[in-house]
């Protein structure tokens, strides 16, 4: 059994170039983690013949709707297409829980006060948290992207591969701390050159690119000036479906 991730989702929060939103599947040996969860990420899973069934949980970096919608759909799904007889688990920042159950409620109403059939568990997280799902251990940093609500990254450690993941943030230079000794890094990079406030443009983190200490380091979050110059861009720019083994 290897470790792998798959990229379900790689767009910024524009679905540029038909992308879907944020989304990355990481299989270890003994469970299924999925990194944020944009807003059409049941199709995302489907598309590439994955069961949602198969996901043991869900790492929210941060509570914007390209990171974080999908999980309404999850609910509903494991609610009627696919019931589920065991527990799910969110883990994300402070307020998960809450804002979880508030967008669920927004969407399907008529759920409001019924209970679920599964058990739905939550683990919120905040700079320096750490955590166990199934053989993994999961970890989380504060990242620089919103202003009093916390955004995180993760560092994923599993089978003896890691991955880093920064979420959505501005460049900071902990990223090179947070991704040091990665198998992969999946490090957001929305714009070519363009300068939009936290979030990372490329002409900078080409500044930066050989301080990295990581295996590969997989570009992401991907807007429309991203694509238009990829022919410019050295590195890996990950795409819907791409699939990593770490083994
Ligand atoms: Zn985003």
């Amino acid at each position: 059994m290897t470790t792998a991730l798959t990229c379900l989702g790689t767009s910024d929060a524009f679905g540029s170039a038909g992308r879907h939103c944020a989304g990355y599947l990481l299989d270890t040996p003994q469970g299924c983690m999925l990194l944020d969860a944009g807003p059409s990420v049941l199709s995302a899973l489907k598309a590439q013949q994955r069961r949602p069934s198969e996901l043991d949980a869900v790492l929210l970096s941060h509570l914007h709707g390209d990171h974080f919608g999908g999980v309404a759909f999850l609910i509903l799904e494991f609610c009627y297409e696919a019931p589920r007889d065991r527990p799910l688990l969110v883990v994300g920042p402070p307020d998960t829980e809450r804002r979880v159950f508030e967008l669920y409620y927004a969407l399907y109403a008529e759920m409001r006060g019924k209970p679920l059939p599964f058990e739905l568990r939550f683990v919120e997280m905040t700079d320096g948290s750490a955590t166990e799902v199934k053989d993994a251990r999961v970890a989380s940093f504060r990242v620089p992207h919103q202003d009093t609500a916390v955004s995180l990254g993760y560092r994923v450690h599993a089978n003896g591969r890691s991955v880093a993941y920064s979420g959505d943030t501005a460049w900071t230079p902990d990223l090179l701390r947070h991704s040091r000794g990665a198998d992969v890094f999946v490090c957001e990079c929305t714009t070519f050159e363009t300068e939009v406030p936290r979030h990372i443009r490329y002409r900078e983190l080409a500044q930066h690119r050989h301080a990295f200490d990581c295996g590969r380091l997989l570009l992401t979050h991907l807007g429309r000036e991203m694509r238009e110059r990829s022919g410019e861009i050295p590195e890996t720019l990950a795409n819907d479906g791409l699939k990593l083994t770490l083994d």
